[in-house]
């Protein structure tokens, strides 16, 4: 799911973004997919560590010019995870926001973000996709199902591999 809402990073934020982070780290600017909410830090770092889907998709991130904030919201719908419908130029990068329902249990949250994961690669892929219309025109283009004007058949997919990887990751530290 993406969601409708449109927003503006503030100037504050944009500026605070490349602050205290360190140089060794990929780019010199550190991760790409970043939280502020410590939850999803480290919901972000325990499905990297289970899942050779999610591990891929933030190293996929990693090679584009994308910064992707996974934080706390509510999407329109009640759906429980979205990529918010706004690109934010800041320093030579484009910023995504990603919006998640962070009370699901931990396998679906992890499962959530690796589908809106997929969703922000799939805008990042695309250079040309700059700015709100970009994305609007891009998913026009590209959906999958008439009646799901944002989803696309990888995103599904890839929720529901990180699902699985997680859960048989479980499975196998009990076993
Ligand atoms: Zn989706």
């Amino acid at each position: 799911m993406i969601s409708l809402r449109v927003g503006v990073l503030s100037a504050v934020t944009a500026a605070g973004l490349f602050a205290g982070v360190p140089n060794a780290l990929a780019g010199g600017i550190g991760p790409r997919v970043r939280s502020s909410h410590a939850y999803l830090r480290a919901m972000i770092d325990e499905a990297v560590m289970r899942s050779p889907t999610f591990r891929d998709l933030v190293a996929a991130i990693g090679a584009t010019d994308g910064i992707v904030y996974v934080e706390q919201g509510a999407c329109k719908h009640g759906v429980r995870a979205c990529l918010a419908l706004d690109v934010t130029p800041a320093a030579g990068f484009r910023i995504l926001r990603v919006l998640v329902d962070a009370r699901q249990p931990d396998w679906d949250v992890m499962a959530s973000i690796g589908h809106e994961l997929r969703h922000a690669l799939e805008v990042l892929e695309n250079r040309a996709i700059v700015d709100n219309a970009g994305i609007y025109l891009f998913y026009a283009e590209t959906r999958d199902a008439k009646d799901r004007p944002f989803e696309t058949r990888a995103a599904t997919e890839a929720g529901f591999a990180v699902r699985r990887e997680v859960s048989s990751f479980a499975r196998g530290k009990l076993d």
